[in-house]
């Protein structure tokens, strides 16, 4: 066979990850010359000479041996002209042109084995380098600003490298080569000790020394990867109050990095998919059982049955445990309240220094946030909470590609922003609650990096229905800047397309939960059930929760009982209850005679559908959350409550006219308050909803010869919820889809309102 010059682009996750080495391994190995370089699209140019069967060979090597962290989504050859130009085969430099769009480079990746191991190896140039990286391994996402993923693109450049690193950064068999984060302790960042005012401590190990202030009880700020977190002894009552106090948190659980497997089993349930999940490249949080064992402080999750855990991911993780002996330090993302995570040390001084003792610093910025990711799993399926480092931004691949180029923008809490590209959603790292400018400029400044990374040309934003939200109003200003075309989409109906998209069902009968949602009524939604397609309105609304009412609107939301309050006072006099309970209103009796007042004039009484409320309600009822300190947090102590309860009411769920009715449900609860056990009734109400849910999902199934019913919104992060509809859905013979890629709850509302723009067969 006669000699052949090809070239063979390929894009997908192919930069930063080794990919190079691994092509010129491949040539060499098959005997074929060129070359292979990086694309400033993110994508990577192999040219090859050689006999045309080594050149299929080494097509297919490519596919079944890339490196564990690429991913090739496309592969294109084409022949051309010539041969024997090339001597060998060599690795040239990256070129700058951005042809194709849509590649990207990869997330931030937890230190692998080889370098842990370097890391305590006291013969290794590397030993006890905090930083320590390699292709395999290390930041990405958090340090680049432009493409192609070249050190001189990255927040690296300040650290020139020292004759060693360029050595083993030059050598193609190594495995530093082209390893953008190479350093050694001579020639790459430094960490350091400082005081809460900024002030320097010397100390020749800075970061062990760290690790004993946490443990003697201090509170320190340590810079990561993708921002600071704050961290703190888990055993030790005084710093985790004081940070409570200061971070003006009184509830809302800290995560914690423990030392080891080993160390969590001391105080956690873990299963073979949590540990899987603990120890994957990703490192996410993950929400585990707490054991009867359980033996860190209650502070850390209070009222909860789970507690956010994960493993050190960078070598100063690890560092911070050597020289203590605690099973975990507290490692939460230090942000102020409603705004996102710090990231430049000028910042963290201002903002930090009063809640803290010392800082941990080190002197790389950081170019992009990226909070920690956190998932818990139902059973062997994992669930997003929130899904950000070591996840985004690798896009999420569609069976179809969108007619158009759009960028969703999120809702309000939780927010996210995606890029729907071809067949590719790229979904950004949690953004956080967009409520002021701080929040708004960070959405603003995501979009236009995961803009630059992808090459995307944007056609078309989405935003919310809700005409008051900050990213409604960003969308409109996006579209009349940019003449771009905007499209809003219903909440629920997001929450659903996200649903259909990832498991490419065309037509799909949701079931929608959680606290809030924009009606296309301009009412308060939040249990729907909505018939999605893919057709011009895209969805039907077909039945839903009852109205409930909701006095005082955001009063009601944070205090709960007003919810209870309004429900009951539909088949009771609840005077008498709300005076014994006065105490629970912040201005007591007053409040309460105000408040009944209210309900029997209906001033100042909105209705709501939403299903988090009635969770809510229940949870005032029972006496296990009075006030809302944090986003879902009575629906999640009610779910916590009701781990291993037994449906004790077994009550028949009553539909009437397309809705379920909840009242008679509520005030059973109620009646039966000294009868029953707070776990029994609280799981009686969680069955009560969901099976009267997925019974109107199979009525309207059957009218509608639909094959699928999915669950969607912030509730289906629910275990009890999911599990109890999933069996009756089954029950009936009916397929059951929940979320895998996105987050159920509005983590994933950016994601639905692109696939809605973007496959929408008219425009609206
Ligand atoms: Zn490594
Ligand atoms: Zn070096």
């Amino acid at each position: 066979m006669t000699a052949v010059r090809m070239k063979i682009e390929v894009t997908g996750i192919v930069q930063g990850v080794g990919f190079r080495p691994f092509v010129y391994r491949t040539a060499v190995k098959n005997r074929l010359n060129g070359y292979v370089k990086n694309k400033g699209d993110a994508g990577v140019e192999i040219i090859l000479e050689g006999k045309e069967h080594a050149i299929e060979t080494f097509l297919k090597d490519l596919k079944t041996e890339a490196p564990p962290l690429a991913q090739i989504y496309d592969t294109t050859k084409r022949k051309l002209k010539g041969k024997d130009e090339y001597q060998g085969f060599t690795i040239s430099k990256s070129s700058s042109e951005a042809e194709r769009a849509g590649s990207i480079i990869p997330p931030d990746i937890a230190i692998c084995d080889d370098c842990l191991r370097e890391l305590g190896d006291p013969k290794d140039p590397r030993y006890n380098y905090f930083f320590i990286t390699c292709t395999n391994c290390g930041p990405r996402y958090t340090i680049i600003e432009r493409l192609p993923y070249d050190r001189e693109n990255t927040t690296m450049r300040d650290f020139p490298l020292c004759g060693f690193c360029q050595k083993e950064y030059k050598a193609p068999l190594n495995r530093r080569f082209h390893a953008q984060t190479v350093a050694c302790p001579k020639c790459g960042p430094k960490a350091y000790l400082a005081t809460n005012q900024g002030k320097p401590v010397q100390h020749k190990d800075p970061i062990r020394e760290a690790g004993k202030l946490l443990s003697e009880g201090n509170i320190l700020a340590i810079k990561g990867y993708g921002g600071f977190h704050i961290a703190a002894s888990t055993t030790d009552e005084t710093p985790l109050a004081r940070l409570r106090q200061a971070k003006h948190r009184s509830q809302k659980p800290f995560a914690v990095m423990a030392r080891n497997l080993e160390t969590i089993m001391t105080f956690a349930k873990v299963s073979k998919e949590e540990e899987r999940l603990l120890k994957s490249f990703a490192r996410p949080i993950i929400l585990l059982d707490k054991s009867k064992s359980y033996c860190l402080s209650d502070l850390i999750a209070p009222g909860l049955h789970n507690i956010g855990v994960m493993l050190p991911y960078t070598g100063l993780h690890y560092m911070l445990f050597d020289a203590v002996d605690d099973a975990a330090f507290v490692m939460t993302s230090a942000n102020p309240p409603n705004q996102p995570i710090v990231k430049d040390n000028e910042e963290a001084l201002k903002t930090l220094g009063n809640a803290v003792d010392y800082f941990l610093f080190h002197d790389r910025q950081i170019a992009h946030r990226c909070d920690d990711s956190v998932l818990r799993m139902h059973g062997k399926r994992q669930v997003f909470i929130r899904r950000s480092r070591g996840y985004a931004p690798t896009p999420i691949i569609l069976r179809e590609k969108t007619r158009r180029c759009i960028v969703g923008l999120g809702g309000e809490l939780n927010d996210t922003s995606c890029i729907l590209l071809e067949n590719k959603a790229f979904v950004s790292p949690h953004i956080g609650d967009v409520e002021n400018i701080e929040t708004e400029s960070f959405l603003r400044n995501t979009i236009e990096h995961l803009t630059r990374l992808t090459n995307s040309k944007i056609e078309a934003v989405a935003c919310d229905l809700h005409p008051k939200f900050t990213t409604t109003k960003l969308a409109h200003q996006l579209a009349e800047e940019n003449n771009w075309q905007l499209v809003r989409v219903q909440h629920h109906h997001a929450h659903i397309a996200a649903l259909m998209a990832e498991h490419n069902i065309k037509e799909m009968m949701g079931i929608c939960c959680d606290g809030y949602g924009y009606g296309t009524d301009g009412e308060a939604w939040g249990g729907e059930i909505l018939l999605c397609t893919e057709e011009t309105e895209g969805f039907k609304r077909l039945a839903h929760l009852e109205k409930q009412p909701l006095a005082g609107g955001d009063l009601a939301t944070r205090y709960p009982l007003r919810v209870a309050a309004g429900v009951l006072s539909k088949r009771m006099k609840i005077e008498d209850w709300l005076l014994e309970n006065a105490q629970r209103f912040p201005y007591g009796k007053k409040e309460t005679l105000i408040l009944v007042d209210q309900l029997r004039k209906g001033f100042g009484v909105s209705e709501t559908t939403s299903c988090g409320r009635v969770l809510d309600a229940i949870a005032a009822i029972l006496g296990i959350c009075y006030e809302r300190t944090y986003e879902g947090e009575p629906a999640m102590k009610l779910e916590s409550a009701a781990i291993d309860g037994k449906d004790v009411l077994s009550l028949e769920p009553t539909i009437e006219n397309g809705i379920l009715e909840t009242t008679r449900m509520v005030y059973e609860v109620f009646a039966n308050r000294e009868k029953y056990s707070k776990t029994d009734l609280a799981y009686s109400a969680h069955a009560y909803l969901a099976r009267g849910l997925a019974t109107l999902a199979i009525e309207n199934v059957v009218k509608n010869d639909v094959k699928a019913i999915g669950f969607s919104g912030g509730a289906a992060c629910n275990g009890i919820l999911a599990s109890i509809m999933r069996k009756t859905v089954k029950d009936a013979g009916l397929q059951f889809v929940v979320h895998s890629a996105v987050p159920p709850g509005d983590g994933g509302v950016s994601f639905g309102q692109a696939v809605v723009g973007g496959f929408l067969r008219h425009e609206p």
